[in-house]
C-alpha cells in the first residue's frame, strides 16, 4: 500500500528551473496518470519520486514519510521504462529473477514470485524462450514482470507502451487495466496518449511546463476542463 504526498516540489537543473510549488497527493491504490507536452517535466518528476533525481526544493513523502534522503533501492517502488533493456542472453524467467537474486533471495521464494508474475502477466509458455524469440508486447510484459517480482508498493510507469505499434499498444493497454484490477497497487503513469489516459486513470494530472493546470477524473476533466489548454489536450486525440 502506499501514498504519495508532494509538498512545495522544486526542481532546477542547473540555472534551469523546470518545476517550481508542485503539489501533489496520490491516493492509496490509484491508478494516476500524468499527462502534457514533451519537455513538461513528466518523467522528471517520476525520477524524482523513484530517487533517480534530487529534488532541488520541497518534499517527497511515501506513506508519510519524508524519502528525499532515501536511496532509489530502498524506495519500495518499482519503475518501467520505455525501452524495455532485457538481458539478450538470459531467459525469459533468468531476466524476471535476476534483479531478486541481488536481494540475496531463496530460491523457493524467487520462484514463487516468477511464476506468480508469469501468471498475472499470461507469459508462462515463454519463460524459456530468450529476448529475440519474443514480439515487442511480449517483451514489454517480461519488463514489467521484472517489476511486478519485487512486489513493489507504488509502480512509475514512464511511457510505456509508446515504442509499440497501434494494435500492441491497445493490447496492452487492455492488459494494463487487467493487471491494475488484480493488483490494486498504486500506480503512477506517465503517457502521451490520450486514450490511454481516458480509459486507464482513477486521475489525470495535466502539467504544463512544470505545473499543474489541473487534476481530476477522466470524467471531470472532459465535462469541466480548466481551461483551454487542459480542453485542448484532453480533447483533441494525437
Ligand atoms: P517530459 O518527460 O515531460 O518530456 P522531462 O522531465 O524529460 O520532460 O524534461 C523536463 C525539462 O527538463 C526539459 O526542459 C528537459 O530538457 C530538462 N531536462 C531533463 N533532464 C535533464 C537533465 N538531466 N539535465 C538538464 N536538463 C534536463
Ligand atoms: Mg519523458
Amino acid at each position: 500500500m502506499a501514498e504519495l504526498r508532494l509538498t512545495d516540489v522544486g526542481k532546477s537543473y542547473g540555472s534551469l528551473s523546470v518545476m517550481e510549488h508542485l503539489n501533489l497527493a496520490i491516493h492509496d491504490g490509484e491508478f494516476l496518470v500524468l499527462v502534457g507536452p514533451s519537455g513538461c517535466g513528466k518523467s522528471t518528476l517520476l525520477r524524482m519520486i523513484a530517487g533517480l533525481e534530487e529534488i532541488t526544493d520541497g518534499t517527497i513523502a511515501i506513506n508519510g514519510r519524508v524519502v528525499n534522503d532515501l536511496p532509489a533501492s530502498k524506495r519500495e517502488l518499482s519503475m518501467v521504462f520505455q525501452s524495455y533493456a532485457l538481458y539478450p542472453h538470459m531467459s525469459v524467467r533468468k531476466n524476471l529473477a535476476f534483479g531478486l537474486q541481488n536481494l540475496k533471495m531463496d530460491r523457493a521464494e524467487i520462484d514463487r514470485r516468477v511464476a506468480e508474475a508469469a501468471r498475472v502477466l499470461q507469459i508462462e509458455p515463454l519463460l524459456d524462450r530468450k529476448p529475440r524469440q519474443l514480439s515487442g508486447g511480449q517483451k514489454q510484459r517480461v519488463a514489467i514482470g521484472r517489476s511486478i517480482v519485487r512486489e513493489p508498493q507504488l509502480f512509475l510507469f514512464d511511457e510505456p507502451l509508446s515504442n509499440l505499434d497501434a494494435e500492441l499498444r491497445v493490447q496492452m493497454r487492455v492488459e494494463l487495466a487487467g493487471l491494475y484490477e488484480r493488483l490494486k497497487t498504486t500506480m503512477i503513469y506517465v503517457t502521451h496518449d490520450q486514450v490511454e489516459a481516458m480509459t486507464l486513470a482513477s486521475r489525470i494530472v495535466v502539467l504544463r511546463a512544470g505545473k499543474i493546470e489541473q487534476v481530476g477524473t477522466p470524467e471531470e476533466l472532459y465535462t469541466r476542463p480548466a481551461n483551454l489548454f487542459v480542453a485542448g489536450f484532453i480533447g483533441s486525440p494525437k
